[in-house]
């Protein structure tokens, strides 16, 4: 009789961090629940790429700040899979350069939908299937070194909900810890995705990779093995903790 493979849903893997983390975790021996919200050919690729490996995928087109998308993802889920094991909750969105003083509240109402209200439902999601399995589980949250930063006169808005994310995750682990159920995050620094170009500003990270401590840029793969490990049982004892993945920033 063969061991089932554990189930792990990734909300926005159709592209860097979130395709990162599909691929390896289809190469640690993960089936997927992967979300996208625009870039379909983005997630078919990582649905080959992780089929590829030997992992079942089942894609969902899902826009986090919409409470039914939310509600499609877990129906597909209990269907296709009938259980979780890990969420990586990793969809994330981000708006263009702006001082507070230029911000409006759909803007502001937009990326707290996504980053905030979205995490904590898909989160939900997560938590009440996992207890009701009675087998404990992971979530990762895909934080940013934004929310200890404060990003001004770039992002404030989006370092705050990062900032609210920093306090769900510690608040949350602590409500389920007693139920075996892990929750951490990874606060990512300037990391090689597409998220600068839809912000505006794709060279960022070529202007603020080398003023990091160590001199560069991340790669996802950097981000996706953190998050990884954090899941593995090789961090067993590690709940409500944050992992900068950074170069020191
Ligand atoms: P990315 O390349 O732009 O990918 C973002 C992913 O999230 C895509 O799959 C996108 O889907 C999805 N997404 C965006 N808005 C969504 C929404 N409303 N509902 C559902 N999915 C949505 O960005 P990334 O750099 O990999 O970012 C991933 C996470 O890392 C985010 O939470 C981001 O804040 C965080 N982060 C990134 C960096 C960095 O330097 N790259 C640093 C710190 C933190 P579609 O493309 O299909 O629309």
């Amino acid at each position: 009789m063969t061991t089932p493979r554990p189930v792990c849903l990734i909300t926005g893997a159709s592209a860097g961090i979130g395709a990162a983390c599909a691929a390896l975790a289809a190469e640690r021996g993960y089936d997927l629940l992967l979300t996208y919200r625009s870039d379909m050919a983005g997630a078919e690729a990582v649905k080959a790429r992780a089929e590829a490996v030997g992992a079942r995928v089942v894609l969902v087109q899902a826009d986090v700040a919409e409470p039914d998308a939310i509600d499609r993802i877990y129906a597909t889920l209990d269907a296709e899979f009938g259980c979780i094991d890990a969420l990586i909750n990793n969809a994330g969105a981000i708006d263009t350069i702006a001082r507070l003083t230029d911000m409006d509240h759909a803007r502001l109402t937009r990326i707290f939908a996504v980053n905030v209200i979205g995490a904590m439902l898909v989160a939900k999601g997560a938590v009440q299937r996992m207890e009701a399995q009675g087998d404990g589980g992971n979530i990762v949250n895909i934080s940013s070194a934004a929310a200890r930063l404060g990003s001004g006169g770039q992002f404030v808005d989006y370092a705050a909900t990062k900032g609210a994310i920093d306090t769900f995750t510690k608040g949350l682990s602590d409500e389920v810890a007693p139920n075996g159920i892990r929750v951490n995050a990874v606060r990512p620094g300037i990391i090689e995705t597409d998220i600068h170009g839809k912000a505006g500003a794709a060279e960022r990270v070529d202007t603020l990779g080398p003023m990091t401590p160590m001199r560069r840029s991340g790669s996802a793969q950097e981000v996706a093995t953190s998050v990884l490990y954090l899941m593995s049982d090789d961090a067993s004892y590690i709940t409500g903790a944050f992992l900068d993945v950074s170069g020191g920033r």
